[in-house]
């Protein structure tokens, strides 16, 4: 279950250093800023407005920015903080996030054309087959030129379900060779049909 929600806090409380024109103190309203902003598990993503209220430190009258005497509100531009940035955290999360996938899939593509060049018996690869499903080809055997394959007993309708032939089917693979060339394996993975090549 995801918790969430909204939530307010005080990010700053302004020193009481304007006349009231209500009990006639002076230097005894000060502003008060609140960031309003949206929560996942109680971690701020991002804020979507800021509030003012005035408080008066005698008569204790609170108003809202629109009941404010209009010198005071003319005030709030020069008083404003700016937002503190952990109320923007879950876009900075996000961005963070992108970085590290985008590490992860450059990573993953030059381990697999490293293990292309220099293959192993064990390696596992993804393959879109010629019906448009994915499957796992297990290197077990080189033969001249050739790279024997077996071939996973099952298929899956999407490159990111192969892991749960990895998961489940790790072990289910047929008995009989499928033989591809270098060639043929070049051109495979130049048209895309080689998803990744995993190794233990
Ligand atoms: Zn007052």
């Amino acid at each position: 279950m995801i918790i969430f929600g909204t939530g307010k806090r005080l990010i700053r409380a302004g020193k009481p250093k304007f006349d009231c024109t209500y009990c006639g103190s002076e230097q005894s309203v000060g502003l008060h800023f609140y960031v309003r902003y949206f929560h996942i598990f109680w971690i701020p993503m991002f804020s979507y407005r800021t509030e003012s209220l005035s408080h008066c430190t005698h008569c204790r009258q609170t108003l809202s920015r629109k009941e404010m005497p209009l010198s005071l509100a003319q005030s709030i531009p020069g008083e404003k903080p700016s937002i503190p940035w952990k109320y923007f955290s879950g876009l900075l999360l996000g961005v963070i996030l992108i970085v590290f996938i985008s590490i992860a899939i450059v990573n993953e593509d030059r381990q697999t054309a490293n293990y292309l060049q220099r293959p192993q018996v064990g390696d596992v690869y993804g393959i879109k087959q010629s019906n448009g499903f994915y499957t796992l080809y297990l290197l077990s055997q080189f033969k001249g030129d050739s790279l024997g394959f077996r071939v996973n007993d099952y298929e899956v309708p999407g490159a990111s379900k192969l892991s749960v032939i990895r998961r489940h089917h790790a072990k289910d693979y047929g008995k009989s060779i499928v033989f591809l060339s270098k060639t043929d394996l070049n051109e495979l993975m130049k048209n895309n049909h080689i998803i990744n090549i995993r190794r233990d």
